[in-house]
């Protein structure tokens, strides 16, 4: 039996050795907290304390989850698996699914992704004639989840006026079209089981004596909704131990609470706070860097952390001309790192939106050097594997309206718009599903549709005895997905992509332990058969064990797809780089780290600016990011960068100048300040954003040749007449676009100009006839 106490300080030690009561860890990045909460899992088990099926864990991401899985197997020879060991979201998709009676659910409820969420409300809007100016989806979607994560149905939404009204109503037509067609998005699958707990006395109790042991990871950025599900689990008998650190709350703009943690210690009557200031990950200087960063906050409940490892490697700053030239350096980088001899996979690339990862994509492809993006568009995301993933739940749940309409043109059948209203206003009047409105439609898209109705029921019955894979792959034969992207220009990827899900479903169906041959859409025996009688006669059915007692396989399969996206990009074992953005490499560590994309109004972000605390959250990212590295930290900003198809011109981040000077390393030289004014000016608050120009239409090809051209970041050169770069003007000819450079003086003037239109030109001041607009 091995010492899982013997690497630990003092402070750790007594954290993991605390008596079985409720607790909360308040300390900063890097000190250990995980590391306490796993090895306390394993002593409560390896001191026979606790069974596995007596504790819960949740933490934050898919990726966290799996590596405390793998944590804990290496500490002791249990089968992690049938724990209780996930994300919130995962462990209430368990817990809906063994008791989808009660949460009033049908068996092969399907999970509602962002984007089908995003299409569903527009349908709504429009079968409704609801303007959607007047109502943007998004901010009806955003709406919808805020009411949902604060716990309101739309029947209890305050309604004060005729907007909030219509919202409201807009939620009940959304939550009334969600039940019919079987399907619960991300809010609701917590909403849900706060509300199945709190109504379902027996089952609440049956958990609540179950689960002894509580421990949740990243505390800090549970919402509402969150910790009340972790109360309703917990009882007053259960000792729940909560982990975090105030300094690394980065999901505020979701609706965490940081006024959890106090809530949970008056809550949960904690005796004590522990508190742990050794790090154990990074070297000196990124300590001392992300120290003194962070203590630019106001807003902090103050820690300590000190490192015993050496200062290491000043913190290497790079100012770059473009984001491509960025990514450039980026490569030269990695290079010289591997050849030092750091794994690829110990590698992070971090940026603060998920649309900087295309240029440094396309960098490390051209170079050769595989990489992993987390998050982004995942896998499951493309809509190739959207359009096959629509066929596989229309095999499971053929009344899935959103996947119905996702795939009932597509391959096109000839089916139109006006076809699909007709369909939608049929099923209206009848209340039915699209699929099952078919019949009742006539003409000629009542023929077709038919048709397609026929090719559903036939992939339906066929594949009935066949394994997930081979009923993958028969749906896309079937679907005659795989021929219509062998047909497009430029399909292959599509294709290899869609080759990939088969290879993704032989590989979930080894990982989550079912077995071979089972039937892909069959459920297992337990759940058809009645449920286990306890004492009283209440009759419940734990939601006990791995998901492969709970669902079907190709069940199982789509909630995957829909949860856990995103892992399966590289192949298994494959040494890559490890690129996401930095609110998802929260609680990960890595020898090296790069922090891209430092500029003003990306990092900090510009949406900080107009929320209360928004640069505060922004600074805690910051320090998230930071403290990721262990022994070398790159930080890098571009002067241009194109972003959602705009040029920007950016001034470096104000992060950077809160990072201590004997820290920090600056590769490229300052600024040279020739034709412009102070650099100080682009400092002052006010005129932070006045200096970035952007221009749209300008595509990204055009671009490529372009960048280059770009001012020294910070500051916007002008000259006598008024001309600066940013300004935008019109000419007769070539329409509007805007000064990216000038050159030359008095007469001999030029200026180049970026068109809307007609891309780049290089025209002469003095001759051409400009008009500032
Ligand atoms: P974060 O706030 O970023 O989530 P954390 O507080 O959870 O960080 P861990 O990830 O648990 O910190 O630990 C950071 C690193 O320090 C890990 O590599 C861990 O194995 C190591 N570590 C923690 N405690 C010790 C110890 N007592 N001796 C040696 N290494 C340790
Ligand atoms: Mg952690």
């Amino acid at each position: 039996m091995q010492n899982l106490l013997q690497n630990l300080n003092p402070e750790q030690y007594a954290a993991v050795t605390l008596p079985a009561e409720s607790a909360l860890i308040l300390a900063g990045a890097g000190s250990g907290k995980t590391r306490v909460l796993t090895t306390r899992i394993a002593w409560l088990i390896q001191t026979g304390q606790i069974s596995p099926s007596g504790l819960m864990a949740v933490t934050f991401t898919n990726k966290a989850a799996k590596e405390m899985q793998a944590r804990l197997s290496a500490m002791l020879p249990i089968n992690t698996r049938s724990m209780w060991i996930g994300t919130f979201h995962g462990l209430c998709n368990r817990l809906l699914r063994a008791h989808f009676r009660d949460a009033s659910l049908p068996q092969t409820f399907q999970i509602l992704d962002s984007q089908d969420q995003l299409s569903m409300v527009k349908r709504i809007l429009k079968a409704n004639q609801i303007d959607d100016d007047k109502y943007p989806p998004r901010n009806v979607v955003y709406f919808i989840n805020n009411a949902k994560e604060q716990g309101l149905r739309a029947a209890k939404v305050n309604t004060y006026d005729p907007t909030s009204r219509q919202l409201a109503e807009i939620y009940g037509i959304y939550e009334e079209q969600c039940q019919r067609d079987g399907v619960v998005d991300f809010a609701e699958l917590l909403l849900r089981t706060v509300e199945l707990l709190a109504s379902n006395q027996p089952l609440r109790e049956h958990y609540q004596a179950r689960f002894k042991h509580i421990l949740v990871d990243e505390f800090q950025d549970t919402n509402d909704l969150q910790y009340r599900w972790i109360k309703l689990m917990a009882g007053t008998q259960s000792a729940v131990l909560a982990v975090g650190d105030d300094d690394q709350s980065i999901y505020a703009f979701r609706g965490a609470n940081v006024g959890n943690m106090a809530s949970f210690e008056r809550e949960f009557r904690v005796q004590h706070r522990i508190k742990l200031e050794q790090n154990y990950r990074s070297h000196g200087h990124i300590l001392d860097s992300a120290n003194a960063l962070i203590s630019n906050n106001t807003e902090r409940l103050g820690k300590n952390l000190r490192t015993d490892a050496g200062q290491g490697e000043l913190i290497r700053i790079q100012e770059a001309p473009s984001d491509r030239e960025e990514s450039q350096w980026l490569v030269e980088q990695i290079k010289e790192l591997t050849r030092q001899g750091i794994a690829s996979s110990e590698i992070a690339i971090l940026y603060r939106s998920n649309a900087q990862s295309r240029v440094i994509e396309h960098a490390l492809f051209s170079a050769s050097l595989p990489y992993k993006v987390y998050g982004g568009l995942r896998f499951f995301e493309r809509a190739e594997i959207k359009h096959a993933i629509a066929y596989l739940q229309l095999m499971d749940n053929p009344h899935n309206d959103s996947a119905f309409l996702r795939v009932m043109n597509f391959p096109a059948r000839g089916i139109g718009a006006k076809g699909q209203e007709n369909l939608q206003d049929v099923a209206r009047q009848h209340g039915l599903s699209l699929y099952a409105a078919v019949p009742h439609l006539g003409g000629k898209a009542g023929s077709t549709l038919g048709a397609f109705v026929k090719l559903i029921e036939a992939a339906r019955f066929e594949t009935q005895m066949l394994t997930l894979p081979e009923l993958v792959k028969r749906v896309l034969e079937m679907s005659t997905l795989i021929q219509h992207y062998q047909n497009e220009k430029d399909g292959e990827d599509r294709v290899e992509n869609l080759e990939q899900l088969v290879s993704s479903a032989a590989q979930f169906i080894a990982e989550e332990g079912f077995a071979n041959d089972a039937p892909a859409l069959m459920g297992p025996a337990s759940i058809a058969s009645t449920n286990i009688v306890q004492g009283d006669g209440v009759e419940i059915l734990d939601a006990d064990a791995a998901l492969n007692t709970l669902m079907s396989p190709l069940s199982a399969f789509l909630s995957h797809a829909s949860l856990e996206a995103g892992d399966n990009q590289a192949q298994v074992g494959q040494d890559a780089l490890q690129l996401m953005t930095v609110h998802s490499a929260k609680g990960l560590e890595f020898d090296a780290v790069f922090i891209t994309g430092l500029e003003e109004g990306l990092f900090p972000h510009e949406n900080s600016a107009k929320e209360t605390g928004g640069m505060e959250e922004e600074r805690r990212l910051m320090y998230v990011a930071i403290t990721r590295a262990r022994q070398r930290l790159f930080i890098s900003f571009a002067q241009t960068r194109m972003l959602h198809g705009q040029i920007r011109y950016n001034t470096k981040s104000r992060f950077l100048t809160e990072l201590p000077e004997e820290n920090v390393k600056w590769l490229s030289p300052k600024v040279q300040q020739n034709w412009f004014s102070s650099p100080k000016s682009a400092w002052d608050a006010d005129d932070q954003y006045s200096q970035r120009s952007q221009f749209s239409g300008a595509g990204s090809s055009s671009y490529q040749n372009k960048v280059s051209y770009a001012a020294p970041h910070n500051i916007i050169p002008t000259n006598e007449d008024g001309w600066r770069i940013g300004l935008s003007v019109r000419h007769a000819k070539f329409g509007e676009g805007i000064i990216i450079k000038l050159e030359g003086s008095g007469s001999n003037c030029r200026a180049h100009i970026q068109f809307y239109k007609l891309g780049l030109k290089v025209l002469d001041l003095n001759i051409a006839k400009l008009e500032k607009v």
